[in-house]
C-alpha cells in the first residue's frame, strides 16, 4: 500500500501516493544519513545509468537542461573530479569547475564566504572536494541548492562508497553474508569511513587490517572489526579492498618504511591466494603500485575490478544528481 509523502526533505517517506519511491534527503553529504534502504534506491538507480553508458553511443540524455552544476574542488582529484563532469554532461548540465588553485580560496577568503558565492550563482547543485572534514556540510548549511560530498577530510566519500557497493552488487550478487577486507591507510580514510558503513548497513561482514598506528579508535562502531594481521583478514575473503597510504594527510611517520609495510600489508598474487578463489580485488585510486598493491593483481583481469569502480562511479553520480535535482527541476512527487 503506497504510503503518503511526508514534507519536502522531510526524514521518513518511503513512497508517493503513486508509489513512487521518493529519496528523502536534500543533500548527499555522508553514507552514516543514509538508511540501507536508500543506499539499495541509489544502487537500484544507477544500474540504469550503467546499462545506459553501455548500450548507446548517443549518451546524452537532457534531463538537466538548463541546470547549473558547479563542481567546487578544494583538493586534488582526478576520478571523481572527471566523472563528476561526465555524468553531470551526460544528464545535459552545464558543467562548471572550480580549482581551489587558481580561486580565491588561495587569497584568504574564507569557506562561508566562497559558499555564499556560490549560492549567489544560483547554481543548482553543487559538488564539492574539501580537505577539511566537515566543510562540505557547512557550505551545505549555506547554500541553496542540493550539494554532494566528493570527499571531505578524513570524514566522508558517500559517492565512492556507492560505486563500490553498485561493483560489488553485480559481481557477487548481494551482500549477506559477504566478507569484505579493507586493508590499509584506514586511519586517513574517507572512503574506508564510508565503505564500512557501507557495507555494514547492507549486510555484508566487514574486517579492517592496518597496522596499529592507521587503524581508528571506533572502527566497530562503523559496523567493521579490526586486526592488524592482514594474512588472517584475508582468510576466505570475497573481496578485498585496498587503500593507499594517504601521505599527505600524515604528521610523523605511521609506518617504519614502505618496504616494511608492503611486506606486512602489500597485496601480492601469494597473499591474494589466502581469500576466496573467486575473491574480487578493488582500490578506490590512486594506485600506488608495488607498496599497497602489486601490478600482478592490480592488472589481473580475471579478480580485479578496478576500471569496473571507474565505470560505476559515472554511473552513481548521474543516479545521485538525478535524484537531487529532481524537486528543483519539478518532478511531480518531488518536494
Ligand atoms: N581517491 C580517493 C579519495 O579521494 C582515495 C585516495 O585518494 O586515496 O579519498
Amino acid at each position: 500500500m503506497p504510503q503518503e509523502s511526508a514534507a519536502p526533505y522531510g526524514l521518513t517517506p518511503t513512497a508517493d501516493l503513486a508509489g513512487r519511491t521518493l529519496f528523502p534527503h536534500r543533500h548527499l553529504l555522508a553514507i552514516s544519513q543514509l538508511k540501507p534502504w536508500e543506499i539499495r534506491f541509489l544502487l537500484d538507480e544507477a544500474e540504469h545509468w550503467v546499462a545506459v553508458n553501455r548500450s548507446s553511443a548517443q549518451k546524452h540524455d537532457g534531463r538537466l537542461a538548463g541546470l547549473t552544476q558547479i563542481n567546487a574542488f578544494f583538493e586534488n582529484s582526478t576520478r571523481t573530479l572527471l566523472s563528476f563532469e561526465i555524468a553531470g554532461k551526460r544528464l545535459g548540465a552545464d558543467v562548471v569547475n572550480m580549482h581551489a588553485a587558481t580561486s580565491s580560496v588561495k587569497k584568504g577568503e574564507t569557506l562561508i564566504d566562497t559558499a555564499v558565492t556560490l549560492n549567489a550563482m544560483r547554481a543548482d547543485v553543487i559538488v564539492i572536494r574539501h580537505g577539511s572534514s566537515g566543510a562540505v556540510q557547512l557550505i551545505a548549511d549555506k547554500v541553496d541548492c542540493p550539494v554532494l560530498n566528493a570527499g571531505d577530510g578524513w570524514h566522508e566519500h558517500p559517492t565512492q562508497a556507492l560505486l563500490d557497493a553498485l561493483t560489488i552488487r553485480r559481481r557477487k550478487g548481494g551482500f549477506e553474508g559477504l566478507i569484505v577486507t579493507i586493508c590499509g591507510d584506514v586511519l586517513h580514510s574517507r572512503v574506508a569511513r564510508s565503505n564500512m558503513l557501507c557495507l555494514a548497513a547492507l549486510g555484508a561482514q566487514v574486517r579492517v587490517a592496518a597496522p596499529a598506528t592507521l587503524t581508528p579508535a571506533a572502527v566497530d562502531c562503523m559496523g567493521a572489526v579490526a586486526t592488524t594481521d592482514f594474512d588472517a583478514a584475508l582468510d576466505g575473503a570475497d573481496v578485498v579492498m585496498m587503500l593507499r597510504l594517504q601521505n599527505e594527510r600524515m604528521d610523523g611517520a605511521f609506518i617504519p618504511s614502505p618496504r616494511e609495510y608492503h611486506m606486512l600489508y602489500g597485496l601480492t598474487p601469494e597473499r591474494l591466494a589466502k581469500a576466496k578463489p573467486d575473491a574480487l580485488v578493488m582500490h578506490p585510486g590512486p594506485m600506488n603500485r608495488g607498496v599497497e598493491i602489486t601490478s600482478g593483481v592490480a592488472d589481473d583481469p580475471d579478480r580485479s575490478a578496478i576500471t569496473e569502480q571507474v565505470e560505476m562511479g559515472v554511473a552513481v553520480r548521474m543516479a545521485c544528481l538525478d535524484v537531487l535535482t529532481r524537486s528543483a527541476r519539478n518532478i511531480e512527487g518531488w518536494a
